[in-house]
């Protein structure tokens, strides 16, 4: 096994296409690294790039210690899984598993023709891990199935199989579980996290999906226009995201942004009043323009505020425009003045729609972005 480094990659296509700016990144070895973002953020290409099928404009890409800039993607070590699991179709689910065991032992072929016995081994080896894979991923029924009698799940199954059985020192995933529906989403997603608990090879795994980031990284690494904007652990980029970008990306609903002023020892937006969150007042000037987030979950009907005091400092007034039921907590489209607010609000919750109701934020969970370079004030 081993680690990947990525030292001051960049990447340009044709003459100007800036895909991957400056890339400083080091994934641990045994690490699940996440690299999340929106379309055409670079995360594709710094894949490739590990994987050998791109070339690297500047910079340095390791595995383990070797630089691998200019070796071959075969020689890499690495396996790869897309989004669209390119199964050989003429081959069963066994054959297709098998394949790339095959391949490496033909290099010994002839050798092994003047040795049966070494061939029978080696048989009964590539049978052993096939189907050792095989009952680790619940695909042995399937084994003499071709990829067109299998649910879409099943072959993304059968990719991944396929990946295990080589034992690369670095699994690379491009959006995996993209082609499934929400339900085998999910179950896929802890079948990934436990098999990567069991053979503990590091992982680049790639998607544009937040809630997949936060659930499966050990790390998560948050890309915009070819630039890495940060990179920790999942509730540390959820809780100290580094600037405005990262804040608007991971959470769900996202986060709200208010365009603000410190003024007398607060922060004001709009009809929003709230005291400077602590640790902030020796950062801040007076008149100073901020960008105010507050978390969706960070608000809370007050009647139903639990733990979180009432107080007048963090009580705001909000009317109700729309409420989302979701089973499980309510969506609600608040307005505070023409300001639209999004808050997560406990189903025992009585307002209605049209009502003018009192909220309360949670002030430790206010954050305070500079108004021009969007970093995080703190
Ligand atoms: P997506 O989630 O849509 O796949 P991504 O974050 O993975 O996006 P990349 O595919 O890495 O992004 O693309 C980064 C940038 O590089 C984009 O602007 C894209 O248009 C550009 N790009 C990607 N591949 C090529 C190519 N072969 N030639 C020219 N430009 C490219």
């Amino acid at each position: 096994m081993a680690g990947v480094a990525f030292k001051k990659v960049s990447k340009v296509y044709g003459k100007d296409v800036l895909a991957v700016n400056d890339l400083n990144l080091e994934i641990k070895d045994g690490e699940f690294m996440v690299l999340v973002g929106p379309s055409g953020c670079g995360k594709t290409t710094a894949l490739r790039m590990i994987a050998g099928l791109e070339e690297v404009t500047e910079g340095d890409i390791l595995i383990g210690e070797r630089r691998v800039n200019d070796v071959p993607p075969k020689d890499r070590d690495i396996a790869m899984v897309f989004q669209n699991y390119a199964l050989y179709p003429h081959m069963n689910v066994y054959d297709n598993i098998a394949f790339g065991l095959r391949l490496r032992e033909l290099k010994g072929f002839l050798w092994q023709l003047s040795h049966p016995g070494d061939a029978k081994r080696i048989k009964e080896d590539i049978d052993r891990r096939v189907r050792e894979v095989a009952e680790m991923l619940g695909i042995e029924p399937y084994l003499m199935r071709k990829p067109k009698e299998l649910s879409g799940g099943q072959r993304q199954r059968v990719a991944l199989g396929r990946a295990i059985v080589r034992k690369p020192k670095v699994f690379l995933m491009d959006e995996p579980l993209s082609n499934l529906d929400a339900k085998l989403r999910i179950q896929t997603r802890a079948e990934l996290i436990r098999l990567h608990r069991a053979l503990g090879i590091t992982t680049v795994y790639v998607t544009h999906d937040q809630v997949e980031a936060m659930t499966m990284g050990h790390r998560i690494a948050i890309m915009k226009d070819g630039v890495l904007q940060q990179c920790d652990q999942p509730e540390v980029v959820y809780r100290h995201p580094a600037n405005r970008f990262v804040a608007g990306f991971i959470g769900s609903p996202p986060m709200n942004f208010i365009e603000a002023k410190i003024t007398g020892g607060k922060v004001i937006g709009g009809e929003l009043s709230f005291p400077l969150p602590a640790g902030h007042p020796g950062l801040l000037k007076e008149g100073e323009s901020v960008t105010l987030g507050m978390r969706p979950e960070a608000i809370f009907d007050a009647r139903l505020a639990g733990s979180v005091p009432v107080n007048p400092e963090n009580t705001f007034r909000a009317t109700i425009d729309v409420l989302e039921p979701l089973g499980h907590e309510y969506v609600a489209y608040l307005k505070v003045g023409d300001h639209p607010i999004l808050a997560t609000l406990d189903t025992a919750t009585e307002v209605k729609v049209g009502d003018v109701a009192d909220f309360v934020v949670r002030l430790e969970d206010l954050h305070l972005f500079d108004a021009n370079t969007e970093a995080a004030i703190r």
